[in-house]
């Protein structure tokens, strides 16, 4: 098969990590038979640079056209670029906040998973950690308190400031197709996270999901009030599989869910709309601070490109090959900077490569 992959190289890193990222599809293409067709998109500092705009409507509808997006990661150092002396809507991440609002990506992805081999990078107890976890946080992104309406004003000579937290039922059910769908990919299990016993919000969140369940009779779900959801997942974050949640929620548990992983340069993440197209990109961001040394980790941005062809492309035995090449690399000792042992931890079989090398280990791996 074809596929037409929009790639958006971006700033920073960007470039060397999706370069890795590519040379790791090739792989899978030459292996699988399948051939992905890139198409470089210009978005960020770098499309600053040529075209005075963060993205241009040319590179929206060249997104548009594509079946999936990778990208590496936008932006420059907020306190040196001269990118950050333009207004607010000319930087770099303008782009991406237009590109997401264009593309109508409502749902957030971010896999949550711990590695054998970077255990000592987790803060929990061994006793927790266990044989290790994975779960994926499914956030919605588009709706609830930080779109709603608010307004700061002073009442009796005193300052007062209000934010609203509005969701539709139509906002909920797509959210929840979409958390459904991917568990039919993974366990099965889908933990919905609100605080019904406080908010309507939640209440009709609840209702909603309820109905949508009734069509996965697969999938066993359940639902978790927030603060348990927070104390759960540092308690025993085992039990999870995908969790489902609501805007300010989910941007809160899946950073605390991604801490409890290690390190950023392992964190994938993807963003959805209602049809199988989706934006997969690093969790992290351009990293001025080592770019152009060649030592950024590229694993975040290939394990994006596995979960691309597990969700766009239903092509499960070539993501199962890339997340198995990444883990055959680790048990190997091989790393990159970002997630060499600590001090006082073992170097025993272990050996630091650069980004290049990384990519091409794993690229071997396939
Ligand atoms: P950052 O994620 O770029 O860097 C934080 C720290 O993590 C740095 O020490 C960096 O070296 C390290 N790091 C990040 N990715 C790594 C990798 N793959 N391998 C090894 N180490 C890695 O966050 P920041 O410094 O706050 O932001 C830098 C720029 O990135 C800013 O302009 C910010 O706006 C932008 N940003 C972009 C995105 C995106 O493109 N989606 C996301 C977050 C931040």
């Amino acid at each position: 098969m074809e596929y037409k992959v929009g790639v958006i190289s971006g700033d920073g890193i960007g470039p060397e990590i999706v370069g890795e990222a590519k040379k790791v599809l090739d792989a899978v293409g030459k292996k699988y038979g399948h051939s992905f067709i890139y198409d470089d998109i210009l978005m960020g500092g770098c499309s600053i640079d040529k075209t005075g705009e963060p993205l241009t409507d040319g590179a929206i509808e060249q997104a548009k056209k594509s079946d999936a997006v990778l990208m590496g990661s936008i932006g420059g150092n907020t306190a040196t670029s001269p990118w950050y002396k333009l207004p607010p809507e000319k930087r770099p991440e303008a782009g991406l906040l237009k590109l997401r609002k264009s593309l109508n990506l409502f749902a957030n992805l971010r896999p949550a998973y711990l590695y054998e081999e970077l255990k000592a990078a987790c803060p929990l107890r061994e006793d927790i950690i266990g044989d290790g976890f994975d779960m994926a946080i499914m956030r919605e992104l588009t709706g609830g308190l930080y779109f709603g309406e608010r307004e700061t004003k002073e009442v009796n000579g005193v300052r007062q400031a209000t934010d609203t937290l509005t969701y539709n039922e139509e906002e909920i059910r797509r959210i929840t197709i979409k958390a459904f769908d991917i568990a039919m990919k993974r366990r099965k299990k889908v933990t919905s996270v609100d605080k019904a016993n406080v908010l309507d919000s939640s209440r009709l969140w609840r209702n909603v999901v309820e109905e949508v369940a009734k069509d996965y009779p697969e999938v066993s779900y359940e639902h978790m009030l927030v603060d348990n959801a927070a104390m759960q997942l540092v308690k025993d974050p085992k039990q999870f599989d995908v969790i489902l949640t609501e805007n300010m929620f989910g941007d809160i548990l899946s950073d605390e869910a991604s801490m409890v992983t290690g390190s950023i340069g392992m964190l994938s993440s993807a963003s959805f709309n209602d049809t199988k197209f989706g934006l997969y990109e690093p969790s992290g961001g351009s990293a001025p601070d080592i770019a152009g040394k060649g030592i950024a980790n590229p694993i975040a941005t290939i394990l994006s490109a596995a979960m691309m062809l597990r969700y766009s492309f239903d092509l499960d035995k070539e993501a199962d090959a890339i997340e198995g090449a990444v883990r055959s690399a680790l048990k190997e000792g091989f790393r990159t900077i970002d997630i060499m042992p600590q001090k006082g931890e073992s170097l025993d079989g272990i050996k630091q490569v650069g980004t290049k090398e990384m990519g091409d280990i794993i690229a071997e791996r396939i």
